[in-house]
C-alpha cells in the first residue's frame, strides 16, 4: 500500500515558500511533502494549483501571490522578450545575490559537512546587465519573415527578440543587423521538424577589450545563398566586424555548431584580453562569456594559489588555457590538461601569442594524465582544478591526496559537486580555508566559486 500523499493533482492550495531549488523554483512544504513551484519566492504566501504528484515531491503552478517578497520585481509583459533565458528575472539583483550566497553556504554544510570554512560574501557585478560577449540565436519563420530569438522555456517555439538585456549592446546589434540582412536577401530559415531550409543560427562574439566583432552564420547546407551580398552588407552595417565565418551543421541535432567552418571575410579569429593576457578566439573555441567577472574569478584563483615564482603548477580541465596563462604570469612552470584537442591547440597558440614559454599543455582526461605524471615522478606544488558541472573524477581526487600538492585551488560552476569533492579532499588530508562565490551569470541560476585548500601538517 502506498502512503497517501497530502495533496492531490488539480488541488488548489495556499502555501508559504520556504526556499528555492538550485534551478530557481520556489519550495513549499505541505505536511513535510515538498512542492516545487516555478516563480515562487521564499517568504511569499501564494495560491497554487497542484499539477503533478510524485512519490517524494509534487509540482505546482503559481495562481496568485497573496503576500509578495520584497525581492520580487515585476516585469511589464511588453518587456518580456528582453529577459529571454533569465530564470531569476522575477528576483531583484540584491535578492539573487543573497539566494546564490545562501545556496553555497547550505550545500557546503549539508553535502560537504564543512562547518568552519569561511564563505565570503558573493562578488556581484556593479552593473549586472549587458554582460554576455556572445549570442547564439536560433532562426525560424513567423508570418513569412525570418525571426531569431530564444526558445520559449520547455518548447521549440522561437520568440523573436531584438534586444537581450544580458548581452552586450554590440552583440545585440550584430544579431539584429544580420537578421535584417537575411530578411532582405530572403535567405530561407531552417525548419527543425522537416529538416529543410538553410539558416539555423546566427552567432555573434565580441571582444570587449579590443572592440573586435565576429559574426558566424550556421547553415544546414554547404551552400549559403547571396554570400557576397551578405558579406558586403555586414561589413557596411557593422563597422566593428573583423571576422565573418560560415559554419555548416547538416545534422538533425540540438548541437548548434557543426564541424566545418570557412572564413567568408576577414580573420579566422578575433582577439580579446582578460587582464593582461591576450586570447585568440575562433568560432568553435570555448571562451568565458562574462569577461568582467572572469577577470574577478581568475584573479581570486591566482590570489589563492599565492605563487612566489618557484612553483610547479598543474591546471586540470584547462580549456583554452585561460587560467593556465593567468597562473603562468606568476609561476615557474604550468602544466595544463584538457580533454578536447582543439582547445589545447588554442591553448598552445595563446601561450605563443603572449610569449609565454613556461607553460605546457597535454590532451587527455585529467584523471588519466595526472596520475601518469605522478607515477613518472612529476608532482605539482599547486594544483588548480576547474571541472565541468559533474565535478572531479574520483581517481583524480585520489591522485591529489597521494601527490599532496601544498595548495589546491578549486574553481567550480556547481556548488553541490564542489561540496562533495571538498569533503573527499578534507578526508584525504586537506583543509578548506576559504570559499569565494562569484556571480558570473547574473539573472540565471548559475553560481561560480573558488575555494582555497591547504595540505594539513601530518
Ligand atoms: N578552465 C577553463 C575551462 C573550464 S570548463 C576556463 O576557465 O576557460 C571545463 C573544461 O573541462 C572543458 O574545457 C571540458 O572540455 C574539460 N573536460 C571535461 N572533462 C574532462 C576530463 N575528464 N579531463 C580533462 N578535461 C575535461
Amino acid at each position: 500500500m502506498s502512503r497517501t500523499l497530502p495533496v492531490n493533482k488539480n488541488d488548489y492550495i495556499d502555501v508559504v515558500f520556504k526556499d528555492l531549488t538550485h534551478d530557481g523554483a520556489g519550495v513549499a512544504k505541505v505536511d513535510g511533502y515538498p512542492l516545487f513551484v516555478a516563480g515562487g519566492l521564499p517568504g511569499e504566501q501564494a495560491k497554487v494549483k497542484v499539477i503533478k504528484v510524485n512519490k517524494s515531491y509534487g509540482i505546482g503552478r503559481l495562481i496568485e501571490i497573496q503576500e509578495k517578497s520584497p525581492y520580487r520585481v515585476d516585469i511589464p509583459s511588453n518587456e518580456r522578450t528582453k529577459y529571454g533565458g533569465c530564470q531569476l528575472e522575477h528576483i531583484s539583483y540584491e535578492g539573487q545575490l543573497k539566494y546564490k550566497e545562501n545556496q553555497v553556504r547550505q550545500v557546503l554544510t549539508r553535502i560537504g559537512k564543512l562547518e568552519d570554512v569561511i564563505v565570503h560574501p558573493i562578488i556581484g557585478m556593479d552593473n549586472p546587465w549587458n554582460y554576455r560577449n556572445k549570442a547564439q540565436v536560433p532562426v525560424g519563420v513567423k508570418d513569412g519573415r525570418l525571426i531569431a530569438g530564444f526558445f520559449k522555456p520547455r518548447s521549440h517555439e522561437i520568440v523573436d527578440t531584438d534586444e537581450s538585456l544580458i548581452q552586450l549592446p554590440e552583440v545585440n546589434q550584430a544579431v539584429q543587423v544580420v537578421k535584417e540582412i537575411c530578411n532582405e536577401l530572403e535567405i530561407p530559415a531552417y525548419n527543425e521538424e522537416s529538416h529543410k531550409g538553410i539558416l539555423r543560427h546566427i552567432m555573434a562574439r565580441y571582444g570587449k577589450q579590443t572592440g573586435e566583432l565576429m559574426v558566424v552564420l550556421i547553415t544546414r547546407t554547404t551552400d549559403l545563398p547571396h554570400r557576397k551580398e551578405l558579406v558586403d552588407k555586414v561589413i557596411e552595417r557593422l563597422p566593428k566586424v573583423k571576422s565573418i565565418v560560415h559554419n555548416v551543421n547538416s545534422k538533425r541535432t540540438n548541437v548548434i555548431l557543426g564541424e566545418k567552418t570557412t572564413v567568408l571575410w576577414g580573420n579566422e579569429v578575433i582577439y580579446d584580453f582578460i587582464g593582461d593576457v591576450k586570447f585568440a578566439i575562433s568560432a568553435l573555441s570555448f571562451y568565458q562569456v562574462n569577461p568582467v567577472q572572469t577577470k574577478v574569478l581568475y584573479e581570486k584563483a591566482l590570489e589563492y594559489a599565492n605563487l612566489t615564482g618557484d612553483e610547479s603548477v598543474i591546471d586540470a580541465y584547462c580549456g583554452i588555457g585561460t587560467i593556465s596563462l593567468f597562473l603562468a604570469q606568476k609561476a615557474k612552470k604550468v602544466f595544463g590538461v584538457e580533454v578536447v584537442p582543439e582547445a589545447i591547440e588554442d591553448a598552445r597558440r595563446n601561450a605563443e601569442l603572449n610569449g609565454m614559454t613556461n607553460v605546457e599543455f597535454a590532451v587527455g582526461e585529467a584523471e588519466v594524465v595526472i596520475p601518469r605524471w605522478y607515477k613518472e615522478g612529476n608532482a605539482a606544488d599547486v594544483l588548480v582544478v576547474d571541472p565541468p558541472r559533474k565535478g572531479c573524477d574520483e581517481t583524480l581526487l585520489k591522485t591529489i591526496t597521494d601527490m599532496k600538492p601544498k595548495k589546491v585551488v578549486y574553481v567550480s560552476c556547481n556548488p553541490a559537486t564542489l561540496a562533495r569533492d571538498l569533503r573527499i579532499l578534507e578526508d584525504g588530508g586537506y583543509k578548506t580555508l576559504e570559499v569565494q562565490p562569484v556571480d558570473m551569470f547574473p539573472h540565471t541560476t548559475h553560481v561560480e566559486c573558488v575555494a582555497q585548500l591547504i595540505l594539513k601538517p601530518d
